[in-house]
């Protein structure tokens, strides 16, 4: 029997030396530096390529991955505990190379990819010597795979691209896009689509424009147009038809990833809230002696520890399992809870800060956007819920009879004829 909530010393040294570097080196960086995946920016090189080694010398690079592609092969469990420090900083997983989307494309590209692909992609994009960009969504639509049309076709030696992405993160610094196409439009989106690596430099690939959210320093989500691109056959990732397939591999990691990291920066805002409360006096009294001000405190830390431990036992169970679609509701579920917890306690902590808390002097009105961020990317909220819901039904069956097993006089008249004997 193990029900265990606590880390092993050794592993504690290395998260207490985390923490420290990301409060003291990495969060710093939010400050100077625009996008993190701008990593051509001459500034980059400078501030963050000598942290990067600093990492690497230490055996904490590329934790999500095995050793056979250069991590440490830790499991979800040990990267929760790391990705809920590192999500405190923006620039805190591209300095521990574990950033998103390039985490999930790398874990595609490993799991699928030809021993060239990974030559030319997998090896510098582990390496951070690259970016990468994942092109699923159309302006059409996003939620439902059924409603894309982005096109390849095959033409001799070569497939060609034509159709239009929308909000493909981190376009504009990428050295590659992995992008879903419909390769057979006479089959359902799921059996019909496939997935095409291609290079950013390809004539017909475009950037229409950028697209900014939130108080992201650039606009970094690109409105894509594929105007008769061509790439080689050998630039299908995985087998003809199977996209989605190769999809659900990424998103699968990527949404609890996003749910660490997210553990970071609500317990971010928590700890300004808690700092502001017992700081800031209003009527001869300190905010956090008002009750109204405690409950918030009280429901935030609730709410967190109830998330982080929602998001602890389903990084368990990835490691126990390992295969994502028996973990599939609890990943749902995660992904689900979570721009609710990061939105209610941003909000909390701004209203607590007040004026100053709705400027753009604070971090609060980012995160709350980027809340709503999180209940869209990788997936709306609406669409978990819904699968966790059916995933929940599955274990249940329907009953004849007029009135159920748990209906009080049915089931008392079920237990007179059990105890009739020692009753009479
Ligand atoms: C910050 C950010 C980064 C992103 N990065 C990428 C990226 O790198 N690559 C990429 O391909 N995409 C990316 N996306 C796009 C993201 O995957 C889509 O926004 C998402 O899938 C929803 O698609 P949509 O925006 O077209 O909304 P729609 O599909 O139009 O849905 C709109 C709304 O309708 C409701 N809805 C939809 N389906 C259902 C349902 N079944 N039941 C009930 N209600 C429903 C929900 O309220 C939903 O928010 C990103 C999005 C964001 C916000």
């Amino acid at each position: 029997m193990s029900w265990d909530f606590e880390t092993e010393p050794a592993f504690q040294a290395e998260l207490d030396w985390i923490d420290q570097f990301i409060k003291e080196e990495v969060e710093p960086l939010d400050h100077v530096l625009g996008s993190p995946w701008d990593i051509h920016d001459a500034r980059f090189k400078t501030l963050v390529r000598p942290l990067q080694r600093v990492v690497k010398e230490r055996a904490l690079w590329a934790c999500h991955l095995g050793p056979d592609l250069g991590g440490r092969g830790y499991g979800q469990v040990k990267l929760a505990l790391m990705n809920e420090i590192l999500g405190r900083s923006a620039f805190g997983p591209i300095v521990f190379g574990c950033h998103a989307p390039d985490s999930g494309n790398g874990e595609i590209l490993a799991h699928y990819g030809t021993p060239e692909q990974k030559k030319r992609w997998l090896e510098p994009l582990l390496n951070n010597d690259i970016v990468s960009c994942f092109a699923m969504t159309e302006p059409q639509g996003g939620a439902d795979p059924q409603v894309f049309t982005t096109r390849a076709e095959r033409d001799g030696d070569e497939w060609v691209i034509t159709g239009h992405k929308w909000f493909a993160s981190n376009a504009r610094y990428a050295a590659f896009f992995i992008v879903m196409a419909v390769t057979d439009p006479d089959v359902s989106a799921y059996e019909g689509m496939s997935m095409f690596i291609v290079p950013a430099a390809t004539p017909g690939l475009d950037i229409i424009r950028n697209v900014g959210v939130g108080d992201d320093p650039q606009a970094t989500h690109a409105y894509l147009e594929f105007d008769r691109v061509r790439v080689s056959a050998d630039a299908l990732l995985g087998a003809p038809g199977k996209a989605f397939e190769v999809a659900q591999v990424r998103l699968g990691g990527g949404r609890v990833h996003h749910a660490m990291r997210t553990i970071g920066q609500a317990q971010k805002a928590l700890d300004a809230l808690c700092e502001r409360a017992l700081s800031r006096h209003t009527q001869g009294e300190r905010l956090a002696d008002k009750q109204m001000v405690q409950e918030k405190v009280a429901d935030s830390w609730i709410e967190l520890e109830q998330f982080r431990l929602l998001v602890m036992r389903t990084a368990w169970r990835i490691d126990k399992y390992g295969d994502y679609r028996k973990v599939r509701k609890d990943i749902a579920a995660v992904k689900a809870t979570m721009p609710k917890v990061l939105h209610d306690i941003a909000a909390r902590a701004l209203q607590v800060h007040g004026s100053i808390g709705v400027s753009q002097e604070m971090p609060f009105a980012g995160l709350v956007n980027r809340a709503f961020q999180m209940a869209l990317a990788d997936g709306p909220t609406e669409v978990h819920k819904v699968t966790v819901a059916r995933q929940v039904l599955r274990d249940y069956a329907p009953t004849e009879a007029m009135f159920p097993a748990y209906h009080r006089p049915t089931a008392a008249a079920a237990a007179q004829d059990k105890f009739r004997a020692a009753l009479a």
